[in-house]
């Protein structure tokens, strides 16, 4: 896990500890973290149990709807929400064509 870690180098932090660029962590470095490496869907979802002390109970009753990850929290890509991002999307299109 302390491979994930770096000292940092901005000067404002006085050489404390900060994450390292996950972007440059080897798949070497990820296999020894013991890590569960998880991605998408089951990163959030488990971001919210952590979230909720572990009760999935608690996810689903979740009020914080400013939250990013609250239409996302059961795991899976809601149907509707899926609609209206290409609903959105569309117009988007639309009013970009009109602009022209
Ligand atoms: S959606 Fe709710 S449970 Fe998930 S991270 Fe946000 S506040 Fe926590």
């Amino acid at each position: 896990m302390k491979a994930l870690l770096q000292s940092s180098p901005f000067d404002s932090d006085g050489g404390n500890l900060i994450g390292r660029d996950p972007r440059h962590v080897t798949a070497e470095e990820w296999e020894a973290s013991g890590l569960p490496l998880l991605i998408g869907m089951r990163a959030i979802r488990a971001k919210c149990l952590d979230c909720c002390s572990g009760s999935a109970a608690e996810v689903r009753k979740c009020t914080s709807v400013r939250c990013p990850l609250w239409p996302l929290r059961m795991g899976a890509q809601p149907k509707g929400m899926a609609a209206a991002r290409q609903n959105h999307g569309a117009k988007q299109a639309t009013d970009l064509e009109a602009e022209r």
